[in-house]
């Protein structure tokens, strides 16, 4: 029965929204949970802080399970509402561009030039906005609430958790734990083989660059040298035992990732991200980690190495144009949010929930080894998490899935390790580097405004549209989400 009035319910709506020019077949039906402001209040300004201000502050919260219950499911249907809104947007989109293509096979006789033109740059600007809604509706909006869960979900458990930490500790429990033999990093036999991914890496790049995947690489010397020099160092007191290849790629994509056999591509936008030494050493510590334990190649079990690139290349041109993809497909990538890290298959980088938590601990070890701050790779996963905003990490959280046991579980890993007198955050050569950065960047962001997107097959048009989304904004706002809250009580 309950059911049956739902559907009613969403029926009802869907034809309001309609009316309102949004459409449907999608949930859109607002969160059903009447949340009091006594819940809702301040538990959102607790899901609005970093992860780890959270670990600090959880065991003096006394928030109680139906408050928890109560947010979460809120939180859960907030996000379908959001989803659904943007498949909305999408299907219509849609809509627009088949009455686009029809009006231009209608009409194509009487066009002048310049009228045909404009049709065309319309539908290649409309194939643009459904791209972001696509985006927004599948990454975007799902990863804000799996970090907003991700978080409640910290608050609710981090306090029994911690101390059962510090019991494993006291009775010294926790040296039975996995990858425990952390003082032999580097003399331990963790997967036989790393070798024999290298030949597979050298394939991945050489299709990468033949569908057009792979933006240019980052010129400036003093650059290169200091991040290759930063991963050489950790690579060495790390299990990798095949030698590490660093690339740069100027793209302002946030992310970095390994293709097996040890090929380590940091992005452009990473670097600029990081905002100290720590910080990004955690991170190439994490893809090294991949690397060393051979993930891209366990979880490759069918696919061969051309079909998984070829499929990167498909999923980019159908986001960019409805179209196939060729030299310069990379381009075009940087007009939204997309980027390589939503394009290449996770099995490649051997992404998955597991192997998450195994590239955090070791690359957590790793950096640990290497005299850094082992909280490194955590506060930048929080920058990405609270500052940078949802839209702008889609492609660094589609490759590193935001869950609460990867939190707990490195911040776990972290508690276990041997504590030293001193830890690197900070280097006077980062800074310097960033400095170097930041003059690449100019020239780059320079050279792009007045490069024409090599894709789009009809030149010249205005750039795309943008759904608008202040970067660092919380996601509600992109959604309007009608807050079914009493307030005041
Ligand atoms: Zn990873």
């Amino acid at each position: 029965m309950r059911l049956h009035l739902r559907a009613v319910i969403s029926i009802l709506v869907c034809e309001a929204l309609i009316l309102s020019s949004v459409g449907c077949g999608h949930r859109t039906v607002a969160p059903q949970t009447p949340l009091s402001a006594a819940v809702f209040n301040p538990l959102q300004e607790y899901l609005q802080k970093s992860y780890l201000e959270l670990f600090q502050l959880a065991p003096t919260l006394e928030f109680s399970q139906s408050q928890i219950d109560e947010m979460r499911k809120y939180l859960n249907e907030s996000k379908d509402y959001c989803v659904g809104q943007f498949k909305g947007h999408s299907d219509q989109y849609d809509k627009q561009l088949e009455q686009a293509q029809a009006d231009l096979k209608q009409q194509t006789p009487k066009l002048s030039d310049s009228q045909r033109k404009e049709k065309h740059c319309q539908i290649q600007n409309l194939r643009a906005l459904k791209g972001q809604a696509e985006i927004l509706a599948d990454q975007a909006i799902p990863v804000a609430y799996e970090n907003k869960l991700a978080k409640l979900e910290l608050i609710e458990k981090w306090p029994d958790q911690f101390k059962a930490i510090k019991a494993e500790i006291a009775d010294g429990s926790y040296k039975k734990r996995r990858w425990s033999d952390v003082e032999d990093v580097g003399f331990r036999q963790l997967f036989p083989g790393q070798q024999d991914d290298i030949k597979d890496g050298q394939e991945a790049i050489q299709q990468m660059k033949q569908a057009g995947l792979l933006p240019p690489e980052i010129e400036d010397k003093e650059v290169v040298e200091y991040v290759n020099t930063l991963g050489n160092r950790i690579a060495k007191l790390s299990d990798l035992r095949v030698p590490l290849k660093v690339t740069l790629l100027n793209s302002k994509e946030i992310n970095a990732f390994a293709l097996p056999g040890g090929f380590l591509f940091v992005q452009r936008g990473l670097i600029e991200a990081a905002e100290d030494e720590s910080q990004l050493a955690g991170v190439l510590a994490h893809e090294i980690a991949h690397a060393a334990a051979r993930h891209g190649h366990r979880l490759m079990t069918k696919a061969t190495i051309t079909s998984v690139i070829y499929q990167a290349a498909q999923v980019a041109a159908v986001l960019l144009t409805g179209g196939i993809a060729g030299i310069g497909t990379y381009y075009a990538l940087q007009y939204g949010f997309y980027g390589l890290g939503l394009l290449l298959s996770l099995n490649l980088l051997g992404v998955s929930r597991e192997f998450e938590l195994e590239a955090d601990q070791l690359g957590i070890q790793y950096a640990w080894n290497s005299d850094y701050d082992p909280n490194g790779f955590i506060r930048f996963f929080d920058k990405m998490a609270t500052r940078e905003g949802y839209v702008n990490g889609v492609s660094w959280f589609r490759t590193h899935p935001p869950f609460y046991q990867r939190m707990v579980d490195a911040q776990r890993e972290i508690l276990f390790l041997r504590e030293k007198s001193e830890y690197i955050v900070q280097s006077t050569e980062f800074q310097e580097m960033k400095k170097k950065l930041a003059k690449v960047s100019k020239k780059t962001d320079k050279e792009e405004k007045n490069r024409p997107s090599l894709k789009a097959p009809e030149q010249d048009c205005p750039p795309p549209d943008k759904i608008e989304y202040e970067p660092g904004q919380p996601i509600e706002k992109l959604c309007k989400l009608p807050t079914r809250i009493k307030l005041g009580q």
